[in-house]
């Protein structure tokens, strides 16, 4: 069993040097959330401060520099320097310091001592304030780059003023960013966690059940139909736990814990490799702790250690 969180610890970050260190409450700002001291804003100022953070992508990677492990996000007049951005998208103030998204030429070069790298391979590198709006950063990016013409009638679209938006100049429609509200969700029986399998899953990991809503359900409707179809079992006392923003592509994670309500295992092969039940005491490697499943499982595990220990 894998249990504890790093608790409290702190984040030097060079970008924001002369602001002193960040210090983060893993226990209680779950990653990917909007971080503390941001003021969210979509509203390009009419200057923006040259000295505004630009998370700058490349396709669907970031441009940093700094060392491989402590890496660093450059200020947008570095990147108007190289005139390789094709739009700019205001995102808020860190902390007092602006930050711009910007969408880079797909043929954009790798200037000197700078790289493009994918999110996933910042975790934990990246401060986490930044990580989290680079990965707000991204969708906005994605969103720009999947949104030129209008899905109605082709015609090229614009910024709409005053909102994240695109228009259609030609017939009015109008495309906001896309956010899918996915559900998690871990299953007890007893003090039994059922957890499962995906075949992308590196060996002997194992992670909680999730889906993506369908038009006309209700979450509590997704995770009785996902966890029928996906494992044949029903379920009761649906309990909300905490939600995660996922930027692969454009997810919102919503977790809740359920009780097995009845039915056998079976599993759907074409989604899930093995799903199995496994003792509060016995759980196998989950994913990593950046993960809203780790907290999910880790959570649930010890509120059943507990239940245990008081038996
Ligand atoms: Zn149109």
């Amino acid at each position: 069993m894998r249990l504890g969180w790093r608790r409290g610890f702190t984040y030097h970050c060079k970008a924001f040097a002369s602001r002193g260190t960040f210090r983060v409450e893993a226990h209680r700002s779950p990653p990917m959330h909007t971080p503390q001291g941001f003021t969210p804003s979509h509203v390009l100022p009419t200057a923006i401060p040259a000295g505004a953070l630009a998370f700058a992508f490349r396709d669907t990677k970031l441009l940093v520099g700094g060392p491989e492990d402590t890496p660093i996000v450059p200020e947008l007049a570095r990147v108007e320097s190289l005139q390789i951005g094709e739009a700019v998208h205001y995102l808020g103030e860190l902390d007092g310091t602006a930050c711009v998204a910007v969408l880079l030429r797909d043929d954009a070069p790798e200037p000197e001592g700078w790289r493009y790298a994918g999110l996933r391979s910042l975790f934990f590198r990246l401060p986490e304030p930044l990580l989290a709006i680079a990965a707000r950063a991204f969708q906005v990016i994605e969103w720009d780059r999947t949104h030129r013409y209008c899905g109605r009638c082709g015609t090229p679209t614009r910024d709409k003023p005053g909102e994240r938006a695109k228009e259609c100049p030609a017939c009015g429609q109008i495309a906001y960013p896309r956010v899918s509200p996915a559900m998690m969700v871990l299953i007890t029986r007893g003090r039994d966690v059922l957890l499962a399998r995906a075949p992308r899953f590196p060996p002997g990991m194992y992670s909680a059940l999730a889906g993506f809503v369908e038009p006309g359900e209700t979450i509590e409707d997704c995770i009785r139909r996902e966890v029928r179809e996906e494992v044949g079992i029903e379920v009761g006392n649906i309990t909300y736990f905490a939600s995660q923003s996922w930027a692969f592509p454009h997810s919102l994670m919503i977790a809740y814990t359920a009780e097995y309500a009845g039915g056998e295992l079976k599993v759907d092969e074409s989604e899930i490799a093995e799903a199995r039940w496994f003792a509060w005491d016995a759980v196998p490697d989950l994913p990593p702790s950046i993960s809203i499943s780790r907290r999910l499982i880790e959570s649930t595990v010890a509120r059943l250690a507990g239940e245990s220990a008081r038996s």
